[in-house]
């Protein structure tokens, strides 16, 4: 007795370090598949960070594996939506690209053509519709009140987009992984993992040492120094990724459709509250072009290169926004992959499963939790194990021997 106390050892056989919306999804999952423990350790409080500063798009794009991954995510937040525990809901707002010289014209208009030779937007339903419409047809095609077109060449519009809550749908799945007996564990952070002969055994959290039979690393931007600690070096790297939260001088009397500014990565998004997030995602960084970052050293204020770029392009498509008060502003952490797929499942580590993704964590944690329970409940990969597993990148292998 007394050396358990002062050594506290009690059984977890699942342990997911990270209480955002991808641990609490392989919780939710795993808690349906087994009937054994399953503990989410947190160091703060469920979904507060990456999660929280999400713009959580959803959508259907991407080759066809993709978007099968997608229709898994749409197909458990509509049962999520259609009995709400938590907060949750969804508002479909559309999705414009616009495009403001004749080469970015080109591009989304030559982006469509590929996406329709692969038969992306026409096979059977399955992927969503996409237009793209030149100059300013877009105000005859959609609602856009407050878009200035006298610099449009054109746009790409993408109708069946829309945001949700990505805080509140985490803990839909935590009310209930917790209905089915999942432990969460609040303020616990995870300071090292044990690895004895090759295996995961024990995890050393602030408050003692737990055995453990498998642990699921869902930490997010944390997921690389978490990794290192049983010795893996993930191929994961971090892009800054600011945000302003502005309050527009008017109420909007229509749905603020997510724009994004082709030429400089800028985008706007409404909210269900009536601001306006402005941030910057420019698709064409790549892997190499950013470096991995310690998250922590990452602080919320926007850097003044930002801030002029946003401005110039509120200038350029909605200057109603430059009266708009910036009530909020932080800077998350996007995690990226060298091939822009998420890295779900197995290591080369017996017992440590990693779910690190590249952007789309919102969309992606239903089919990652999927994936993920799959293979340490039941030893199955899934059918979209090759494109997933840590073992396509050369270097790398996993413990799966099937
Ligand atoms: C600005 C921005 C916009 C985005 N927009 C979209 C979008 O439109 N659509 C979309 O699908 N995705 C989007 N993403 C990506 C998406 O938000 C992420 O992929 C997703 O939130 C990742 O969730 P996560 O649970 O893996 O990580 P997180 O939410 O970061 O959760 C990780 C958790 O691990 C905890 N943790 C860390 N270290 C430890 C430790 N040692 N012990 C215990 N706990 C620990 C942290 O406290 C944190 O709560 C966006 C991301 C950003 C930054």
């Amino acid at each position: 007795m007394w050396t358990r106390f002062l050594s506290p050892v009690t059984m977890a056989s699942y342990a997911i370090i990270g209480g955002g919306i991808v641990g609490a999804s392989v919780a939710y999952h795993l808690s349906c598949r087994t009937d054994a423990d399953v503990t989410i350790y947190e160091r703060q409080s469920p979904a507060s960070e990456t999660t929280y500063r999400s713009m959580a798009i959803l959508g259907r794009t991407g080759n066809e594996t993709m978007t099968e991954m997608k229709r898994y995510g749409l197909s458990l937040y509509n049962d999520f939506f259609s009995d709400p525990k938590a907060n949750s809901r969804f508002d479909l707002t559309g999705s414009l690209a616009v495009a403001t010289t004749s080469e970015g014209d080109a591009e989304l208009e030559d982006s469509l053509k590929k996406e329709s030779k692969t038969g992306l937007y026409t096979a059977g339903g399955k992927h969503e519709p996409v237009e793209y419409l030149p100059g300013d047809e877009i105000t005859r095609t959609a609602i856009v009140p407050y878009l200035r077109t006298d610099d449009v060449e054109g746009t790409r519009y993408r109708p069946n987009k829309g945001f949700t809550r990505p805080q509140e749908v985490a803990y839909e799945f935590l009310e209930r992984a917790t209905e089915n007996g999942v432990t969460v564990e609040n303020n616990t952070a995870v300071e090292d993992v044990i690895v004895e002969d090759g295996a995961v055994t024990a995890l050393e959290t602030e408050r003692g040492t737990e055995d453990v039979d498998h642990v699921v690393c869902t930490a997010g931007p944390w997921n690389v120094s978490l990794a290192e600690k049983v010795g893996l070096t993930l191929p994961v790297r971090h892009e800054p990724a600011p945000i302003l939260q502005l309050e527009p001088d008017r109420s909007l009397p229509f749905t603020f459709p997510y724009t994004h500014h082709h030429e400089s990565g800028i985008y706007f998004r409404g909210s269900h509250e009536g601001d306006i997030y402005v941030g910057k995602h420019d698709k064409s960084t790549t892997y190499e072009d950013v470096e991995q970052l310690d998250p922590d050293t990452v602080r919320d204020s926007v850097s003044i290169e930002f801030r002029d770029l946003a401005t110039d392009v509120i200038e350029t498509l909605y200057p109603f926004l430059l009266n708009a008060d910036i009530t909020e502003e932080w800077v998350g952490v996007g995690s990226r992959t060298p091939d822009r797929w998420p890295i779900l499942g197995w290591t080369d580590v017996e017992g440590f499963s990693i779910a690190a993704f590249h952007s789309q964590g919102i969309q992606l944690a239903p089919i990652a939790g999927h994936i993920i329970s799959r293979q340490i409940v039941d030893g199955e990969p899934t059918e979209y194990y090759e494109d997933v597993s840590i073992s396509r990148f050369d270097g790398y292998s996993d413990t799966y021997s099937g």
